[in-house]
């Protein structure tokens, strides 16, 4: 590619160059006009005669010109290329743009939300959200080259799959080729990585996406997000902590170098000590609130297995029974509370771990059932069917054929980029999230089938 990013320029000075980018702003001196040009990389002004007096902003021109040192009384300290202009030579339109329907040059915080999304193309352009998804980016590629460096593996899952709870509701999808069945888009890989530790992965992770269909709120996205999965085997719950905890630090001190952490190593709190001093399972331990970039990570250990299950654990058994998963039904209970299994469920520990940020939860894992007996105790506990359990049987058949204790965590990336952006919903670092209302950012789904579709599919939709 040949394209010159704008704040390169300052490296061509008295050369003649090719530049292209949107029109910032124009200012009309009569015979001399004034061009910001607008790239992701920045701004450089270009000076130009009449010609471009047919310019308006947004247009995507491509100017060839020289590249100037600007007087000393006429650089601009504001910009990185505020030592040099470009005096055009040659200016063409490449794309008139309409007057924008949102303004570009603030940090859009005030325009409505909505609107945003529906024009996210033009939304993006803002700086704001240009930095905030190269530094998602960032992340990324810190995340997964620190993970290889130690071992691990990147194994991709299916997205057409059977139920896996995390808790909430399933996206469902009609098969074609089955009429009357259905796939559900996964919650998470949870099924599939502990059934890649049987296959002997060892050390998996997978950056994924995840999806839940429960309702909105500022901290999550609606419908889909993506998530740092891990699983390990052969390893203690530490392992899992230290590995986290590690990662997170380095990705903090390399792509976020002006946080700074609240406490270290991250303190461990039980959650009974969580709820008896801070009446919260995530409790926010920042010393200043008003700091934005200070980071209060803290591990919360020691979970109960079970919670009481309320009516909207409509997911787990038949609502007869009286215990839901405190995280999940693949959590191992604590060995030396196996035998209360039977006698006072609610007494159990839980080897679950979850990783909390300034007050929002941001990673959560645990060590896992690996013996088959258990894992069927713990279905019956929580109320499932005999059809219920065969839903699971893959689970419990894959138990018999030699399988490595194991456990694992996984982050929601949104959420854990939210708060590290100091950023106060989790859509300011998704490139097109949902809109709260569930609807899908510009092109606005869901949206009707047509019959068509729908009688391929076997289905009817009840008014
Ligand atoms: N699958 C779990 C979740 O999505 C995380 C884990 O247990 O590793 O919360």
């Amino acid at each position: 590619m040949k394209k010159i990013e704008l704040v390169d320029c300052v490296k061509f000075v008295g050369k003649e160059i090719d530049v292209y980018g949107w029109v910032e702003s124009k200012r009309d001196h009569k015979k001399i006009v004034f061009l910001d040009l607008r790239d992701r990389s920045g701004i450089v002004q270009v000076v130009c005669d009449e010609k471009a007096k047919n310019i308006s902003p947004e247009d995507v021109i491509h100017i060839k010109g020289i590249v100037k040192k600007r007087p000393q009384h006429l650089i601009n300290k504001k910009i990185k290329t505020g030592e040099i202009e470009i005096e055009a030579k040659e200016i063409k339109i490449l794309s008139r743009s309409n007057p924008i329907p949102i303004p570009i040059d603030t940090d859009g915080y005030e325009i409505k939300e909505d609107l945003r999304l529906k024009y996210r193309y033009i939304d993006i352009r803002r700086k704001r959200m240009i930095k905030n998804l190269r530094l998602r980016f960032e992340a990324m590629m810190f995340i997964r080259n620190y993970l290889h460096q130690k071992g691990f593996i990147e194994v991709e899952t299916p997205i057409l799959t059977k139920t896996t709870p995390e808790g909430a509701r399933d996206f469902l999808v009609p098969s074609r080729l089955q009429k009357g069945k259905f796939y559900a888009l996964p919650q998470s890989p949870q099924q599939y990585k502990q059934l890649l530790m049987v296959g002997g992965i060892e050390k998996y992770f997978q950056i994924t996406r995840c999806f839940r269909d429960e309702d909105p709120r500022k901290d999550r996205v609606y419908g889909e997000f993506t998530q740092l999965d891990m699983e390990m085997s052969f390893v203690t719950q530490n392992d899992i902590i230290n590995l986290t905890e590690g990662l997170i630090t380095e990705l903090v001190k390399n792509i976020f170098p002006n946080k700074h952490f609240t406490q270290t190593p991250w303190p461990k709190i039980t959650h009974k000590e969580a709820v008896k001093k801070y009446h919260s399972d995530k409790p926010d331990l920042r010393k200043n609130k008003n700091d934005k970039d200070e980071l209060a990570f803290a591990w919360i250990i020691d979970f109960p297995l079970f919670v009481e299950q309320n009516e909207e654990d409509f997911f787990y058994g038949s609502g007869r029974a009286k215990f839901a998963p405190s995280h999940h039904m693949f959590t191992a209970p604590h060995p030396d509370d196996i035998p209360l299994l039977s006698k006072n469920p609610m007494k159990v520990r839980g080897l679950q771990h979850d990783l909390v940020l300034n007050g929002f939860e941001v990673a959560g894992g645990s060590i896992r059932i690996h013996q088959g007996e258990i894992q069927e105790k713990v279905f019956d506990l929580i109320g499932f069917s005999k059809k219920q359990k065969q839903e699971f049987n893959h689970m419990l058949e894959a138990f018999t054929y030699g399988v490595p204790p194991h456990g694992g965590i996984a982050s929601g990336i949104d959420r854990l980029l939210m708060a590290l952006l100091g950023e106060k919903s989790v859509r300011e670092v998704v490139a097109f999230p949902a809109s709260s209302g569930g609807r899908t950012a510009v092109m606005d789904a869901p949206s009707e089938a047509t019959k068509e579709q729908l009688d391929e599919l076997g289905i009817k939709v009840v008014k």
